[in-house]
This record gives C-alpha cells, structure tokens and sequence, in this order.
C-alpha cells in the first residue's frame, strides 16, 4: 500500500480563508483581532518562527504588535510587559516565545498570561480546562495535529491511538484531545520498552520525539494514520521528521510530510486561537 499524503499546507490554506472572514466579521463590529508577540534574546530559529506568525497574522486581518527585547531582560520586567498586555484591549491573545533565555523563568512569565489571553494554551489553567473537557484555548501543535486526522475522514471513536512523547506542549495535550474524541490512548515515551509492539496495533499514530527514525516501517499497522510532529535534520542538512517516510508510506494508509505537514498547522491554529479569543472577548 501507499499511503495518501495529508497535505498541512492545503488544509492550513483552507482553515486561513475562515480565519480571514471571521477576522473580517470581527472588524465589521469595530474589533480588531490582536495578537502580542513576545521575543526575547536573539536566538534565530525562535526568530524565524516569529516573523512567520506576524505574518501570518497580516496576511488574514489579526493585528499582530512584535515586542523584541534584549536577552538580558529581567524576570520583573518582562512579567511587567505581560501585565501591561493583560490590561490592553486591543490585545486578545499573547504568546512569549520559547526558550527564553536561561535566567527567566518561563513557567512563571506563562503564568502571568491571563487565561483568556493564554493562545499557546500552555497555562495550568489552559491545561486544566482541556484535562477536565471544558472550552479554553488548546496547544496549536496538537489541536492542527487533530484536524489533520479530521481531514482524512478517519472517525477516533474506539480506534487505538498511539502518541510517542509526553511533553506538556505537545504529547501530553496531543493524548488528552485524542480521548476525548473516543480513541483509545496510549502514550510511549522514552521509558517506553519495545515501542514498536504499541505502534503496530495503532489505527493512529502521532509521533512527537525530535529524533530521525523514531517510526519505521515494520512498527506500523498496514492503513493505519501517521502524523509526523518531529522537526530534525538529517545527515545532508535537510528538514525531516521522527518518521522514515519513504518506508512507513509503503505501510501508511495517511501519512504527513515534513515539511508541509504539522509545521504550517501550529501557525494556523495559532491563528484559530487568537480569534477565538478576540471573539470571547467581543462577546
Ligand atoms: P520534548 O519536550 O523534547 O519531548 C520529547 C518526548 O519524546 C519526551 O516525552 C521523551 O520522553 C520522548 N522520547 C525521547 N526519546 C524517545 C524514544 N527513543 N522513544 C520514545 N519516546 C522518546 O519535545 P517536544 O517539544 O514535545 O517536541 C517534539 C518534536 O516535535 C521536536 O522535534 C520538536 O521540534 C517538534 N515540534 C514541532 C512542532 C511543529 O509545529 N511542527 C511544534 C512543536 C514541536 P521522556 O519524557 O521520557 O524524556
């Protein structure tokens, strides 16, 4: 078999042209959709990823305001520049980009975000809403992961999902919205003994490892849904996943690239998140 390969630019195209016209709405009642973006230090991969998020909030009608402070920046100023946030009414959504520079705390600079701002969803609160089900701003990697398997039309009730990893920002939220869609969920991680007995009986696979080769060929279910989360380069410097996509597509029923998988996804959902929130807040 070869596997159909689930498109994350396409979708992500689609899912902006909503964002667009809800932005569009939005304006129409007098409300500008605005995102904060944080970034401290000069770290340029955390660079890139901004500069693609401002402009993916010009391109669909969300003001994005780019706040970029020297890597030297004190704990008490950057949670001053939080606060000053969570007060602007212009401003509905905040994302502080990670890493920060060692000497800040990033769990309390994420805590000082107000809930209702929090669009990364990496908040206890945000947390706490998607662990007991109740409505609130979900993690954009794993909230775009689950649209990707939307697309492919495959229904979670009572199929058995794998995640490979348990970080809080992608593993663990990754798990949860794969429970409450009725899947069976289990969840491996670097612990996990033998990981291919749990992937070979997954109707979905979602692997977020950050290691090359993580998933090959002979640990996946013939058919079954392989999302790619992992961002690695390979010997010769090019991009790739955890997943060895030239074996597992030959077993794969769906599988996601890398690039043009995941990637344009979180920026989408992101965006997804940021209007969802300036539409709370606009009642
Ligand atoms: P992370 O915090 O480093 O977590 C990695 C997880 O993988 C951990 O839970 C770890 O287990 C587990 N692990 C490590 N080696 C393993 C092994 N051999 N077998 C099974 N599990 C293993 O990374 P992350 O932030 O979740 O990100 C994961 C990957 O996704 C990275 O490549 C990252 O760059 C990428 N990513 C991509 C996007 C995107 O938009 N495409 C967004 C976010 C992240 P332990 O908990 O036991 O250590």
């Amino acid at each position: 078999m070869t596997a159909r390969i689930i498109d994350g630019t396409a979708l992500s195209r689609h899912l902006r042209a909503g964002v667009g016209e809800r932005a569009a709405a939005l304006r129409a009642r007098g409300v500008i959709p605005g995102l904060a973006v944080v970034l401290v230090g000069d770290d340029p991969a955390s660079a890139v990823y901004v500069r693609n998020k401002v402009k993916a909030c010009e391109q669909h009608g969300i003001r994005s305001v780019l706040e970029t402070y020297p890597a030297t920046m004190t704990q008490a100023d950057l949670l001053a520049r939080v606060e000053a946030l969570n007060g602007d009414p212009a401003i509905h959504g905040i994302l502080v980009q990670m890493p920060l520079p060692r000497h800040l705390d990033a769990h309390a600079v994420i805590e000082a975000i107000a809930p209702a701002k929090d669009v990364d969803g990496f908040s206890v609160a945000s947390a706490g809403e998607l662990m007991t089900g109740l409505p609130g701003l979900r993690p954009a990697t794993p909230a775009g992961c689950m649209k990707l398997i939307e697309s492919t039309g495959t229904d979670l009730r009572g199929k058995h999902a794998v995640v490979i990893g348990r970080s809080n920002t992608v593993g663990k939220p990754m798990a949860l919205l794969l429970l409450q869609a009725n899947a069976t969920v289990t969840v491996c991680h670097s612990a996990t003994p033998d990981l291919g007995t749990f992937t070979r009986q997954a109707d979905v696979v979602v692997a977020a490892v950050g290691r090359r080769g993580v998933l090959r060929a002979d640990m996946v279910k013939p058919g079954a849904v392989v999302i790619d989360v992992g961002i690695n380069r390979d010997e010769g410097g090019k991009l790739c996943g955890d997943v060895d996509f030239a074996g597992v597509s030959q077993v794969a029923g769906y599988i996601t690239p890398v690039p043009g998988g995941v990637g344009p996804m979180t920026i989408t959902m992101l965006l997804v998140n940021t209007l969802d929130a300036a539409e709370r807040a606009a009642g």
